[in-house]
């Protein structure tokens, strides 16, 4: 049977058909003359440098978690890493943090935990290489320039730039969102979401720390300017007292205008504090002069007109009459605040009971002159 010619050509055939089996197997588990199929090379090529690099052991997976452990490793600082770690290859995540705007921050999630890292101020975020990484108090990290941080800075930032190239991370003692806005203030940029006024306030009070004037910030070209200034409507008082506390004459100024229905007597003694006598006098002023002006505006009566058969001056002292009894009313419940439209209405009743034309007209053209001068009043405080 094993001599003949048929079995013998299944048994080699059957032989033939193993070998190529086997090889195949071999190339496909083992071979490379396919590329790399494993997808996560790059990041465990760059763990590997890193636990060799940064003098880590092989729990290092298990203290990754730790940031401080990550922020101190030289390696994460040099470019052609960097370039693959956050973009495609590290999985870069976006999520919440309680500390942070969900868009202000970056969550790298790798395992077992996240590391955050500035949105605004990521590594690849300027076109300027960074040269120093700042570390927020929950942790946030902030990839960033010294020149300037401290081109305006005094103090050099509060002495923790003395050494620029340092490849450690420098820990800020500050929240990450104050981080953020003091930083956008220094970058003068626009914010991806709008900061709280808390935050500001405490990015702008918390300025002087680090060599910086918020005077020489808060101008109107920076954009952390307007932010401020449309919270005007909502915290009048705190705001006008902010700029006030660092002479932002300008920011204080365009403040004021929604002052001028605040009853000054309700101010507390911390508020009249902080807001200073010299801001506080200015305030006081802006509300007198126009309730003064107020008075000055609506003092003088309409113009009589020529007497005719019908209407001579003796019948048109009832309209001057009726003009200063509706003044008198108007200007003791008047506000400084008060609009045209209000003092419109609180004279039009005037013009019912008189049924000279000529006298109606004199109203009238007295009423615009009214609404005219009133609205050229000043609305802000003066220097
Ligand atoms: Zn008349």
């Amino acid at each position: 049977m094993w001599k003949h010619p048929l079995f013998c050509s299944a048994w080699c055939m059957g032989l033939l058909s193993w070998l190529l089996l086997v090889a195949l197997r071999t190339v496909l588990h083992e071979g490379s003359c396919f590329g790399p199929t494993d997808t996560h090379a790059p990041r465990l090529a760059c763990l590997g440098h890193l636990m060799a690099t940064c003098d880590v052991s092989v729990d290092f997976v298990a203290q990754w978690k730790s940031p401080a452990r990550y922020k101190d490793c030289a390696y994460f600082h040099d470019t052609e890493v960097r370039e693959k770690s956050w973009t495609n290859d590290w999985l870069i995540e976006q999520t919440a943090t309680p500390a942070v705007s969900p868009s202000s921050v970056i969550v790298a999630e790798d395992p077992p935990s996240a590391i955050t890292i500035s949105r605004a101020f990521q590594p690849a975020s300027h076109h300027k290489p960074y040269d120093v990484v700042l570390s927020s108090l929950d942790t946030v990290l902030f990839y960033v320039h010294s020149d300037i941080l401290l081109r305006t800075s005094d103090n050099g930032f509060s002495s923790l730039l003395s050494a620029p190239c340092t490849s450690t991370a420098i820990d800020i003692s500050e929240m990450s969102a104050v981080l953020d806005a003091l930083l956008h203030v220094l970058y003068s940029e626009p914010c991806a979401e709008k900061p709280t006024f808390q935050t500001l306030v405490i990015a702008v009070d918390h300025m002087r720390y680090y060599g910086l004037e918020p005077r020489q910030h808060l101008t109107s070209s920076n954009p952390m300017y307007g932010y401020l200034l449309g919270f005007a409507p909502l915290f009048p008082l705190d705001l006008y007292a902010l700029a006030a506390r660092y002479d932002i004459f300008e920011l204080a100024a365009s403040t004021s205008s929604h002052l001028l229905r605040y009853s000054l007597p309700t101010i507390s003694d911390e508020m009249a504090d902080r807001i200073g006598a010299v801001y506080l006098n200015r305030l006081f002023h802006l509300l007198v002069r126009r309730s003064e002006a107020l008075k000055s505006i609506l003092l003088r009566s309409p113009y009589p007109h020529h007497p005719t058969p019908r209407c001579n001056f003796e019948a048109q002292k009832q309209m001057n009459r009726a003009w200063s009894l509706g003044v008198a009313q108007l200007v003791w419940e008047a506000r400084p605040d008060i609009p045209a439209n209000e003092i419109e209405s609180a004279f039009s009743p005037l013009a019912i009971p008189i049924t000279c034309e000529l006298c109606r007209q004199s109203l009238a053209d007295r009423m615009k002159e009214v609404v005219t001068l009133w609205a050229s009043v000043d609305r802000t405080i003066s220097p």
